[in-house]
């Protein structure tokens, strides 16, 4: 079969390669891959950067999310069947520890990522324990349940507080932040206020619901906030871009009491004003990867009462997984929405 892996530290760039079919367990499904979506981990793997060297062992197929056919299933697997779509969970738990056995696999301390430390979905096969695999309503389009993973992160983002009648600032208008608008809308919030550096995504912002948007290359969040009537600062944040100056304008537009709950991957040098932290009362939490199955059961409900729809706003390119070279610079570009392969 056909993948997109990265061959070795030294070969630049990824490969098409010839690779064997994926062996299967009796615990686990055979997925046909129909469409697959690049994410900005992949786009780590591409350029190579530091966290790539330290983290990926190569030859390796890269990719996590998608949406395929069950082809196959192991003797032992139960509650999916041959014909099923399926997206799925990218991270595997080891299914013994106290988080493991009470219900929140996603809070497992030996999780393994799929595409980052074993082979990944950029492939026309894939092999995955069925506890991974979320069937889908197939009345939704698979472009959509495409881009379930990162979806997931902006539900587990946004629904982390009770959005009803509360202020949220959302900084980073990537796909994770642009989906949250939608979601955010739906939970109930009042003003959604978001904030980039790229005008372009700012525009999608506004499209999907966002009350107003700042360029913060050019525009101060306090201005906005007195033109939209906002006088005590933001109940929520949802912190989508990893940029430690994002971080910062948000500690400083919360109301007191406040609830951040930060996404993007700041490094580690980010300084934070911890007395603005302490006497204002703010609360911090941190999201990694999706509540296991929360998240995934909520995103479905909502997807089929009409997120899809908004969702679909976000994906904008689609091209044959052959063409994955121009797919990967588009979404490196940083002028697009999600980037979906398809492998029909
Ligand atoms: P993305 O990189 O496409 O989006 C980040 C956005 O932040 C970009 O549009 C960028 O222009 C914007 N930005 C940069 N500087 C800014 C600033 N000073 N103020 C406001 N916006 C600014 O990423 P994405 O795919 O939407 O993901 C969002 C973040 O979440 C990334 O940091 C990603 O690494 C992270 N992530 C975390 C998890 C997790 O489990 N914790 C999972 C997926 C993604
Ligand atoms: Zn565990």
């Amino acid at each position: 079969m056909q993948a997109i892996i990265k061959q070795t530290p030294e070969f630049g760039g990824l490969l098409l390669a010839d690779v064997p079919m994926p062996t299967m367990g009796a615990s686990d499904v055979l997925v046909k891959i129909r469409k697959t979506a690049i994410c900005g981990t992949d786009i780590h793997i591409y350029t190579w950067d530091t966290w790539a060297q330290k983290t990926i062992k190569t030859p390796q197929i890269i990719g996590h999310e998608f949406v395929g056919e069950v082809i196959d299933i192991g003797e032992l697997v139960t509650g999916i069947k041959v014909g099923d779509i399926v997206s799925g969970e990218g991270h595997l738990v080891c299914g013994v520890c106290r988080h493991c056995i009470t219900g929140k696999q996603h809070l497992c301390r030996q999780t393994t990522g799929i595409g980052v430390n074993i082979d990944g979905v950029f492939s026309e096969y894939i092999s995955i324990p069925a506890s991974n695999a979320w069937v889908c309503d197939p009345s939704i389009s698979e472009d959509v349940l495409s881009v379930c993973d990162p979806l997931g992160n902006a539900v587990h983002t946004a629904l982390s507080f009770n959005l009803v009648g509360e202020d949220v600032l959302i900084t980073g208008a990537g796909p994770i932040g642009l989906m949250s608008v939608p979601i955010a809308r739906r939970a109930g919030a009042r003003h959604i206020v978001v904030t980039d550096i790229n005008p372009k995504r700012l525009e999608m912002a506004k499209e999907l619901g966002a009350t107003a948007t700042v360029d913060v290359t050019k525009e101060k969040i306090a201005d906005v906030m007195k033109a939209i009537g906002l006088k005590e600062g933001f109940d929520i944040g949802l912190e989508m871009s990893g940029s430690p100056h994002a971080f910062g304008d948000m500690v400083d537009a919360m109301a007191n009491g406040g609830k951040m709950a930060i996404l993007g991957i700041l490094p580690n040098e980010t300084k934070v004003d911890w007395n603005k932290v302490i006497f204002r009362s703010l609360f911090i939490k941190g999201i990694y990867g999706r509540e296991m199955y929360d998240t995934w059961y909520r995103m479905t409900a909502m997807l089929q009462s009409g997120l899809d729809k908004e969702v679909a706003k976000v994906i904008t390119h689609n091209y044959n997984f052959k063409d994955f070279q121009a797919a990967f610079e588009m979404m490196h570009s940083g002028e697009s929405g999600k980037v979906i392969l398809n492998w029909n």
